[in-house]
């Protein structure tokens, strides 16, 4: 009997995982290996609340396959490619299987591994399990890469989308293996920061299908109006089950493409916007850690580190901000709309590189995902593909009140401002003196004072812009 091993990465599931059906397909008894690399490239590692995801989306994909009688061979090391080929040889493998990844360096990664393993005459095959049209696919009509998302979208929602495709593992051999276990990778934190994660999230794939199957009844049919109120849970939050792989994006899709052009326009779109991000970093890799619009290296961000913390910690004095920082350090998770809106707040208000803004979020959130943190944050500094335009500055207080109109957010992320009613809950410095008093407040010990001035920030903001676009000229 022929022996396949199947590599997971990113795809952390054993339904629509193309890979895997395929291995099973080809009668192999199979070895599901997970590598977990320790010294490998920061596009391919992960931030500390993702690592608390993954060592439970290992977990949960373990005991999946424990239920049909297999073993996640779980290990880790500095260089992928040697351990691959050590089990290789150990476990006498004919053939690898994975799914294709398209972050800059994963894609090298898996270049240099297919050419040593077939060199060393193992087979190797790769599938499409992460996205629903893969990057090298889809070209404008001049051949080049797209990068604005509406002609994008009307080429590629016409593009019939593969239906998933499961194994049957009822018949499948696993080959008994002794590896790690999921603890010996250290994922988890050494303090414990994350109460708040366990309260918010189920990082299993069963939950998240609950959550899927939840929106497929109610169709995310009020999307459109919902999506943008913070304080509601308008959008699916499927963000980290989908950048671990533990839901198919085609399974989401065919789940809810046929319900109508809605739910096409509003939701699926989304998975559109998630797949171009995935065709801008294949297609434009420099734009992992410089902008996409060359012209924007040069843009004098200032680096004010006691600011940015400020930011971090949800200290900046402006009540939305400071919840939706708030929110992510306590749940691993960030409203889109706060997340446009405090990153507006650091790129043009503070003047801060963006590239500070996705550190921090590399680190904090459960789906920090490189393609979609790179495009939303070039996005909203205005050095992107399709990104806004530098004049368009979000003013946090108008934000606040059309997104959080009854300041429910607000007031759940900041408690020391709950008791002030109404609106006035977003301007804390308006208060009177003894209305401060009243609620208890005192600004600069209870709550910051705030950090700028709304008006002169977006001056200096689109004064810089204005002097850099004039000496490009
Ligand atoms: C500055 C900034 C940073 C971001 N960083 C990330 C990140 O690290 N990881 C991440 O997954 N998303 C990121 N996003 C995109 C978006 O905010 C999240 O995908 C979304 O909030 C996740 O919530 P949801 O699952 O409820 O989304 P839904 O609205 O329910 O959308 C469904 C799915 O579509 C995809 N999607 C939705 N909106 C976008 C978008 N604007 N761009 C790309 N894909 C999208 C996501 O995979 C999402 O799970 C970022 C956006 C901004 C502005």
């Amino acid at each position: 009997m022929k022996r396949a091993l199947v590599w997971f990465r990113r795809d952390l599931r054993l339904t629509d995982n193309p890979a895997l059906t395929a291995a099973v397909e080809s009668g192999a008894e199979i070895l599901p290996v997970y590598i977990h690399g320790l010294k490998q490239s920061p596009q391919l590692s992960e931030g500390e609340a993702s690592r608390w995801w993954l060592h439970h989306a290992l977990e949960d994909l373990a005991w999946q396959l424990t239920e049909h009688g297999g073993t996640l061979h779980l290990t880790q090391g500095e260089s992928v490619l040697s351990i691959l080929s050590r089990l290789v040889g150990e476990y006498e493998i004919d053939s690898v299987f994975w799914n294709r990844r398209y972050q800059p360096a994963a894609v090298k990664l898996d270049r240099s591994i297919k050419k040593q393993l077939q060199s060393d005459g193992i087979e190797v095959h790769s599938f499409n399990a992460g996205v629903l049209n893969e990057p090298p696919a889809i070209k404008n009509n001049s051949g080049k890469p797209y990068q604005v998302i509406t002609p994008y979208w009307k080429l590629c929602r016409n593009i019939e989308v593969d239906k998933p495709r499961d194994a049957d593992l009822s018949n499948t051999k696993f080959m008994k293996s002794i590896g790690l276990n999921v603890n010996d990778h250290a994922l988890l934190p050494g303090t414990s920061w994350d109460a708040g994660l366990y309260e918010t999230w189920t990082p299993t794939r069963k939950a998240g299908m609950n959550q899927l199957v939840r929106d497929a009844k109610d169709p995310v049919s009020d999307y459109g109006n919902d999506r943008d109120m913070l304080s509601i849970e308008g959008t699916s939050r499927l963000s980290p089950y989908l950048h671990f792989g533990q839901i198919g994006v085609r399974e989401i899709y065919h789940k809810l493409a046929g319900m109508g052009d809605k739910v096409m326009n509003g939701y699926v779109r989304q998975l559109y916007w998630r797949d171009f991000a995935h065709h801008l970093i294949y297609h434009f890799p420099h734009s992992v850690n410089r902008a996409l619009r060359p012209e924007y290296e040069q843009f004098p961000w200032s680096l004010d580190e006691e600011k940015i913390e400020r930011w971090r910690r949800g200290q900046t004095g402006f009540p939305v901000i400071d919840a939706a920082m708030r929110q992510l350090w306590q749940t691993g998770w960030m409203h889109n709309r706060a997340r446009m809106v405090v990153g507006s707040f650091l790129v043009k208000h503070l003047l801060q590189d963006w590239q500070s803004g996705a550190d921090w979020f590399w680190d904090t959130l459960v789906d920090a995902d490189l393609p979609n943190n790179t495009m939303g944050w070039q996005w909203v500094a205005g050095c992107g593909a399709d990104a806004a335009p530098y004049f368009r500055v979000f003013n946090p207080l108008r934000q606040a009140e059309r997104f959080d109109i009854n300041a429910d957010y607000v007031m759940k992320y900041i408690p020391e401002l709950a008791g002030i009613p109404g609106g006035a809950i977003h301007e804390p410095w308006k208060l009177t003196p003894a209305e401060l008093e009243h609620y208890g407040i005192k600004l600069g010990e209870t709550y910051p004072e705030r950090m700028i001035d709304l008006n002169e920030g977006r001056d200096r903001a689109l004064e810089a812009y204005q002097e850099f676009k004039t000496a490009k000229v």
